[in-house]
């Protein structure tokens, strides 16, 4: 009997520093059906980051190249660099029955909800406070101080759309916030929507 629930996908957005990866990564490390959806980007790499894991590191002329063959369901300039997502990598997750995990800007974020509407499970991922969001982003030393500051800004920008997102949660004890992903999962998996067939049925004989 096969009863796996129809596939979403989990849309995680917030501002960088968040710990966005922080939340995701240790929660697809024990659930085998979470994909990470490997995006494509013009930033270089930073140290210890590998092409096609963290991401598909193109030159912009490559990128460019795949905009105009229509590859991507969305494509953005984050941050001074270009940033997106094909739509063949998601629709060939969800057909093998996996959930793409995208981390994305709320840009993306947007245009993947109007891509893929209801099949969309979307969370929006606090820092607790501007003071330790800044901390955490001085902490990475990835960034120099133009970038911090160009971050910081487009935080701002970012926690204006936190409104369009289904969940909230808030980053502050990073073990509280994997369990909160987690049950969001679980629960999403549960959804009456999403079942194919009620697991019972009424043989229709009435006592
Ligand atoms: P980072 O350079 O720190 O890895 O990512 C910077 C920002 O780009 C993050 O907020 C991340 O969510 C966003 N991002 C990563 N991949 C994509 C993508 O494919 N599309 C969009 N729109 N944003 C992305």
């Amino acid at each position: 009997m096969d009863l796996s629930p129809s596939p979403f996908l989990l849309l995680i957005s917030g501002p960088s520093g968040a710990g966005k990866s922080s939340v995701y990564l240790p929660l697809m490390e024990k659930d085998a059906s979470l994909r990470f959806s490997v995006s494509c980007t013009t930033r270089p790499p930073r140290p210890g980051e590998v092409d096609g894991r963290e991401y598909h590191f193109l030159s912009r002329e490559e990128f460019l190249r795949q905009v105009d063959q229509g590859r991507f369901v969305e494509h953005f300039t984050v941050h001074d660099q270009l940033y997106g997502t094909r739509r063949a990598d998601l629709d060939e997750m969800l057909a093998e029955g996996h959930t793409p995990v995208l981390d994305l800007d709320v840009q993306g974020g947007m245009r993947i909800l109007s891509a893929y509407g209801d099949q969309v499970v979307s969370v929006f991922l606090f820092p607790p406070s501007w003071e330790e969001l800044e901390r955490r982003l001085r902490r990475r030393r990835t960034e120099d101080e133009q970038e911090i500051r160009l971050r910081l800004e487009n935080a701002h920008r970012e926690l204006r759309w936190a409104d369009h997102y289904g969940y909230w949660v808030v980053n502050e004890v990073l073990e509280q916030a994997i369990d909160d992903l987690r049950a969001i999962v679980r629960a999403e998996r549960l959804r009456r929507t999403r079942w194919p067939r009620p697991p019972l049925e009424s043989s229709g004989r009435e006592r």
